[in-house]
C-alpha cells in the first residue's frame, strides 16, 4: 500500500523531476520531500516569490539545488510550453519524472449560473495545461530510464457531487487522460502514468473549498507525501493507469 510507503533515504538520487504548483500546498510538500530523497527539482509556478522561498528551503536543507521554472497556465502559450521544457533539457540533459500538481478550484456555482469565462479558466488551468506539458515532455520522458508521469485527482471523481463547477469535470478529465495517456504508452511500457487523490489536505485550496472547516482537524500536506515519492520513484516500476489514495 503506497500510505505505508517507507522510502530509503537515497531513492529519488539524481532522478529529474518537474513539479507545477510547487510554490505552495501540497507540490511544495512534495518538492521538498523528493529533494530530501536526493531528487533535483525543477520548481514551476506562479509566484517566484513564494518559488524562491521553497529553493531556499531546499537549499537550506542541503539537498540538491533545484530549479526555478515560472509559468501562468492562465496565460501561456504552446510556445511558452516550448521553451519551458527546451531549458530544462538544456540545464538537467533529461527528465525523469512529471507530477501534474498545479490547479485551481475555480467557481462554485449551479451549473445555470456559472460564468463561462470562469469555467473556461479553470477547465484550462486544469485540463488543458497538464495535456500540452505533457506533450512536450513526452520526447525527454521517453529517453529516461524509469519515467513516471503523475496526475492529481480528487475525491470528485469517485464520488460526484453538485455545485462544484468546472472543477469536478475538470478531475474527470484529468483521470480520463491519464488513463488514456498509460494506454496510448504501452508500446513504451518503461513510462508509466498514474494518478494520485490527496484527501483533504491543509493548503489554500481547501480553505476556499471548505470556509467554515476547523483547519486543525486537517493533515499537513508534509504528512501526506508517501505516495507521490513511492510513484516517482523505482518502487512502482510496472504500474501504470491507476488511481492512489493518500488517505
Ligand atoms: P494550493 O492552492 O495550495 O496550490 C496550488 C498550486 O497550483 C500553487 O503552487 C499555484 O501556484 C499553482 N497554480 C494555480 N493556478 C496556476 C496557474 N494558473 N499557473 C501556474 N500555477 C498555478 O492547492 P493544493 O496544494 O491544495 O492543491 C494541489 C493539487 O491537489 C491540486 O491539483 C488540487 O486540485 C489537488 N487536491 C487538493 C486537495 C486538498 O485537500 N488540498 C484535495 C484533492 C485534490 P501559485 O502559488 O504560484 O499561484
Amino acid at each position: 500500500d503506497p500510505r505505508n510507503y517507507q522510502p530509503r533515504a537515497d531513492v529519488l538520487h539524481d532522478r529529474v523531476v518537474l513539479i507545477t504548483g510547487a510554490s505552495g500546498g501540497i507540490g511544495k510538500a512534495v518538492a521538498l520531500a523528493a529533494a530530501r530523497h536526493g531528487a533535483r527539482i525543477i520548481l514551476h509556478g506562479r509566484n517566484i516569490r513564494k518559488l524562491e522561498a521553497v529553493y531556499d528551503d531546499i537549499v537550506g536543507g542541503g539537498a540538491p539545488r533545484p530549479s526555478i521554472l515560472p509559468m501562468d497556465f492562465e496565460k501561456a502559450g504552446p510556445d511558452d510550453y516550448d521553451r519551458m521544457v527546451a531549458a530544462l533539457e538544456q540545464e538537467f540533459g533529461r527528465l525523469d519524472a512529471l507530477l501534474h500538481n498545479a490547479g485551481m478550484l475555480g467557481e462554485r456555482a449551479p451549473i445555470e449560473h456559472a460564468d463561462v469565462a470562469k469555467w473556461m479558466r479553470t477547465m484550462h488551468v486544469n485540463v488543458n495545461a497538464p495535456f500540452i506539458l505533457t506533450r512536450c515532455c513526452l520526447p525527454l520522458l521517453k529517453q529516461a530510464k524509469d519515467p513516471s508521469i503523475i496526475f492529481t485527482s480528487s475525491g470528485v471523481v469517485p464520488r460526484p457531487r453538485a455545485f462544484w463547477g468546472a472543477y469536478l469535470p475538470s478531475k474527470w478529465a484529468s483521470d480520463g487522460l491519464m488513463r488514456m495517456l498509460a494506454q496510448e504508452l504501452e508500446a513504451h511500457p518503461a513510462v508509466r502514468v498514474n494518478s494520485l487523490n490527496p484527501g483533504k489536505v491543509r493548503t489554500n485550496m481547501r480553505l476556499q473549498a471548505y470556509p467554515a472547516e476547523d483547519r486543525a482537524t486537517l493533515p499537513e500536506a508534509d504528512t501526506i507525501v508517501a505516495p507521490y515519492l513511492f510513484l516517482l520513484g523505482p518502487d512502482s516500476r510496472g504500474i501504470t493507469g491507476e488511481t492512489f489514495e493518500c488517505q
